[in-house]
């Protein structure tokens, strides 16, 4: 075991912070529904995928949000170990032909994405669903977005009944997409091997124009929010290391609470994003749980306790600007083309037709230049690439690129 620099002075921080979660606003909510709480705001915000994101607001969401869950599901709580926020939900089926299946979940993004993108109209269904993948230790976001994929090329011929064995996928159709997911975990058959690359291969491999509704940035399926209702997320999702990931930078909160910024506009948020990218990077490498809500002052003194450090909260957040380099130019070396921070084109030509964001569109133009401020915010050359004065500046010499 390493002893810590200040074992007496980290407790007691680390007791002063636990008091500040305990008061934060939002715990009890965090506690009492865990993540599932933001199906109902989400849904009313009108960017809850749904039906492999053809729409943003869901007709039975109601029946798969975190009250429904709570009334028909929930069993208790529960938490990681020694977490005094416990967010966890425990709970099982009740009644109908899986009762006594039991989880921990669903978590918001299941919801979203096994749930509304798949047009599941109970939250047993989705349990069902969730515990399936549990068992075969899938993905409920990428597989979530596989499987609406997967119902909108059967709707649209490029997949045939035959392709699928003769299972009639469609939406809300438990059963029959339980029994993808195993095709799928098993690769069996011509069409679970073809969709167990994901999105994105699938797509190229049954041409027939499905690449026009294949959403997913760098090969990762997009998550719980639709850039459509906040556009921030479109550039977060873009310029993430690892493709469509809500965790890099979850621009929601700001693009809804923040008087001076239009959810519908890409103005400004090149500074959002970058700033949520380099904090997010600093803040995980102390191994700390993305819900826990530790003011970056509080993070850098339990930082400088454990270490014996000087760092402040300038030099902590540049900690966090030299990763989302270093990651940057990982993938560069690794043959990522930035040319692929982009977005699917659905979200450019395919306007939801209900909700705050019916109508909506990403243009090519106003993400162009989103893209282009983040470039020149992170000190990078107008293809993406960081400069030589930016990695000077950040101490990365030896990883400059020959160009
Ligand atoms: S560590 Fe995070 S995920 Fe685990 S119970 Fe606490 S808040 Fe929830």
């Amino acid at each position: 075991k390493i002893p810590l620099y200040n074992n007496d002075g980290f407790h007691k921080k680390a007791i002063d912070v636990l008091k500040k979660i305990q008061k934060n606003d939002f715990i009890p909510k965090r506690r009492k529904y865990g993540t599932p709480f933001w199906v109902k705001p989400v849904n009313d915000w009108g960017f809850i995928p749904t039906k492999n994101y053809q729409e943003g607001q869901f007709e039975y969401a109601d029946a798969i949000n975190a009250e429904s869950m709570q009334k028909r599901i929930v069993d208790g709580g529960g938490a990681c170990w020694n977490c005094v926020i416990a967010c966890w939900n425990k709970s099982s089926i009740k009644f109908g032909s899986h009762k006594g299946v039991s989880l921990v979940g669903p978590e918001y993004e299941t919801l979203a994405l096994m749930g509304s993108n798949l047009g599941m109209k109970t939250i047993e269904d989705v349990a069902y669903l969730n515990e399936r993948c549990n068992e075969l230790g899938m993905d409920t976001i990428s597989l979530g977005g596989v499987l609406g994929f997967a119902i909108e090329a059967y709707e649209k011929g490029a997949i045939s009944k035959k392709d699928l064995g003769g299972n009639d996928i469609g939406w809300g159709k438990a059963e029959e997409l339980a029994r993808l997911i195993d095709d799928i975990a098993y690769r069996r058959g011509k069409i679970g091997n073809i969709l167990a690359e994901g999105v994105k291969t699938a797509s190229e491999r049954l041409g027939k124009s499905s690449g026009s509704y294949a959403v997913h940035v760098k090969g990762l399926e997009i998550p719980g929010y639709d850039p459509r209702g906040a556009f921030g997320m479109g550039l977060a999702y873009a310029t993430s290391d690892r493709g469509a990931c809500h965790q890099r930078a979850w621009t929601v909160r700001a693009e809804i609470n923040d008087p001076e910024l239009d959810r519908f506009s890409f103005k400004k948020k090149a500074e959002l994003v970058k700033k949520i990218q380099d904090e997010r990077a600093a803040f995980f490498s102390l191994v700390l749980c993305d819900f826990a809500p530790i003011s970056e002052e509080d993070c850098v003194d339990m930082w400088n306790l454990a270490t014996g450090f000087d760092h402040t909260v300038e030099s902590y957040l540049l900690a966090g600007e030299r990763i989302w380099n270093l990651i940057r130019l990982f993938n560069l070396r690794e043959g990522l083309d930035p040319k692929e921070d982009k977005l699917p084109k659905r979200l450019f030509k395919d306007p939801f037709t209900k909700g705050p964001a019916k109508g909506i569109l990403l243009t090519d133009e106003g993400f162009q230049q989103g893209l282009k401020e983040y470039y020149s915010l992170r000190g990078w050359d107008d293809k993406g690439i960081p400069t030589k004065e930016k990695l000077e500046e950040l101490g990365l010499v030896g990883y400059i690129l020959d160009k």
